[in-house]
Formats: C-alpha cells, sequence, structure tokens
C-alpha cells in the first residue's frame, strides 16, 4: 500500500506546485474566502495552506490522510489502473505519503480543533488543538523518502516559479476570494477579494488591464469572457496567457489555436498576445478527467467550439477602439 501511494504521488504531487495546486482546490471546496500561502525554499521544504473554510471533522481528518480506493488493488498489474483513474479523493493521502504532513482543522460545529500528522505512510493519532477556524495544512520535506524523486527537482527558484503559476492561475480564477502568498518569509502576492477586472490587473499587471479589451459573447450555450491585449500591446510581461474552461485552467490546442488565428486574422502576423480567457459551456460538452493532475480537456464538438471562441475573440479585436 506505502509502494501504491508513492506511485500514485508520482503522478500527482510531480513537484511542489502540483500539491498546492490540490491544497488550493480543497481550501476552495471547503468554501473558503481567505486563503494564505506560505512556502520555504520553493515549496520542497515546506507547504502552508491556511483557510477559513468548513474544516474538516475529527472523523474525517483520519480518513483524509488514508487512501480510500485502493484496498482492492493487490498486484502490480493493477497499478496501470491506478496511475488513470485512482486519484479522486487521494490527493492528501498520496502528497503525505511522500511527506511530513500536519493538518490542524476545526470544523465549524466542532467545539475546539484536532490535529493529525504524518511521516510518509506512517499516520499518527488524532489530538485536539488549537485554531479558530478553519484549516492549516503543512506539507514538509517533500520526497525525504522517495530521493529518486527529490533528484527530478529543479533548483528552488524554477519551483517557487511553478508554484507562483499555480497560485496566480487560482488567483485570477477566483477573484471573490482573498489570497495571500509568501515565500521564505517574504510577500510575494496580496489580493483582497474584489471584482474580476481589479485581480486581472494585480495579476497581470496594470498596464495590460489598462488597455486591454473586455469580451463577452454567448451563443449557443457556449460563453466566452474575460480581456485580452489589443492587437496593438506589444509588451507582455510574463508569459499571460490564461484560459479556463468552466473555472478551470486548461492548456487545450483547440482553444489556443483559435485564439493564435483570431490575433493573426488582425494582425496578419504572430506575436504572443497576453489574455484571460473564461470559456463555459455545458460540462457534458467537455471531458475535464483526461489527467486529474494535468491541465488537459477533450471536447466534444471541438470544431463548434474552435468557431466560436475564434470568432467571438475576432469580433472584439477587429472592433476599432479609441
Ligand atoms: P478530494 O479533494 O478529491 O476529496 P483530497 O485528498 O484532496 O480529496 O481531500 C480529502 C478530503 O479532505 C476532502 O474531500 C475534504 O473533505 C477534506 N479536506 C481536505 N482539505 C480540506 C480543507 N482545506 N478544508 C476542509 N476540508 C478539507
Ligand atoms: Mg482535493
Amino acid at each position: 500500500d506505502q509502494l501504491i501511494s508513492q506511485i500514485a504521488a508520482g503522478e500527482v504531487v510531480e513537484r511542489p506546485a502540483s500539491a498546492l495546486k490540490e491544497l488550493l482546490e480543497n481550501s476552495l471546496d471547503a468554501g473558503s474566502t481567505d486563503i494564505s500561502v506560505a512556502l520555504l525554499q520553493g515549496g520542497v521544504k515546506q507547504l502552508r495552506v491556511a483557510d477559513n473554510g468548513g474544516g474538516i471533522s475529527q472523523d474525517d481528518l483520519t480518513l483524509a490522510l488514508t487512501r480510500h480506493a485502493t484496498s482492492k488493488i493487490a498486484t502490480l498489474d493493477d497499478l496501470e489502473a491506478v496511475a488513470s483513474l485512482g486519484f479522486r479523493g487521494e490527493a492528501l493521502a498520496s502528497i503525505a505519503s511522500v511527506s511530513r504532513t500536519q493538518i490542524i482543522s476545526r470544523a465549524a460545529s466542532a467545539r475546539h480543533a484536532w490535529r493529525i500528522s504524518s511521516v510518509g505512510s506512517q499516520i499518527m493519532p488524532v489530538e485536539p488543538a488549537a485554531l479558530d477556524a478553519g484549516t492549516i495544512v503543512e506539507v514538509s520535506d517533500l520526497y525525504f523518502n522517495t530521493p529518486a524523486r527529490r533528484k527530478f527537482l529543479k533548483t528552488e527558484a524554477t519551483e517557487f516559479g511553478h508554484c507562483d503559476d499555480a497560485f496566480q492561475r487560482i488567483a485570477l480564477a477566483r477573484p471573490d476570494v482573498s489570497l495571500m502568498l509568501q515565500h521564505n518569509g517574504r510577500a510575494v502576492s496580496r489580493y483582497q477579494a474584489g471584482p474580476a477586472a481589479r485581480r486581472v490587473a494585480e495579476v497581470l499587471g496594470q498596464e495590460f488591464a489598462d488597455q486591454a479589451l473586455s469580451i463577452e459573447e454567448s451563443a449557443a450555450g457556449l460563453r466566452l469572457w474575460g480581456m485580452a491585449a489589443k492587437p496593438t500591446y506589444q509588451r507582455s510581461s510574463r508569459d499571460s496567457q490564461y484560459v479556463y474552461v468552466n473555472g478551470r485552467f486548461v492548456r487545450d490546442k483547440l482553444i489556443a489555436h483559435a485564439i493564435r488565428q483570431a490575433y493573426q486574422d488582425v494582425l496578419h502576423h504572430d506575436r504572443h498576445p497576453a489574455f484571460v480567457l473564461f470559456l463555459e459551456l455545458d460540462p457534458a460538452l467537455v471531458d475535464v478527467n483526461v489527467h486529474p493532475a494535468k491541465t488537459e480537456v477533450r471536447f466534444r464538438e471541438g470544431q463548434s467550439i474552435h468557431r466560436f471562441v475564434f470568432h467571438a475573440l475576432h469580433k472584439v479585436l477587429a472592433t476599432p477602439v479609441g
């Protein structure tokens, strides 16, 4: 079981940033409106996520670090199956299996908080703790027990960069949530909950926001909204291309192609435009579970989605504005 956890962990927890993404998604799932992230040494030494969400009950704390679905898996032949679909409800267990993890949490209805910790696959008993509300998850010494994995880690700066990317992607998608990021004790980002346009300006810079064109197009059950750089805007500070499908950050060739075509059609050459675009559609038309730890999606009716994104963006880019 330990082996299975560690192999699964290799899939879910490719690097500190993938663990951070899972922890942030858990905090959001718990209804948090305020989330603080503190990283040490690129997240390898420690990832700490504190939220004000609904918390975890004493009983559920033990379960949270335990793999539930793997008891059926008995042979090595089944490992393939684990790698492809075993991850729902297993992110924390996978992360814990390759780190020293501590969770302190107080469920809204509980009289006080509880704490659980683990060292690799060894889980300690739950004990009383002090915390007013919400949850703190601390993941320390990632891959301390899997040296082979540890070797794949890049420099502290690179791992921090990936964590920062994961954080900013979520920050862009959730302007309704206050978010803070620290690295080695230094404040990196601090965002108050507020309007989407303000969050875009905070994450991508005021300069981008000032010139960006607003998009809001709907047709046949599809909606595209967000902000895209004017065709004439030449600066783009970071690799500022964000696409979300039903609120999830994705990397999708089909959408990327439609966007690039829209810009090319207006610009007649291939620059790297900055944009933040949210595509919303019937969940039945998109499969987001291609791989839980990755950012791929698969569309049914890809052609009509391509056409819609191209036309929605083209219309805005081609409209002359002051
Ligand atoms: P999943 O999110 O797929 O259910 P995880 O392993 O990520 O699986 O988390 C296990 C469970 O632990 C969650 O279903 C949730 O009940 C609980 N949990 C984890 N993190 C938090 C959090 N920050 N606040 C409240 N509950 C949490
Ligand atoms: Mg989760």
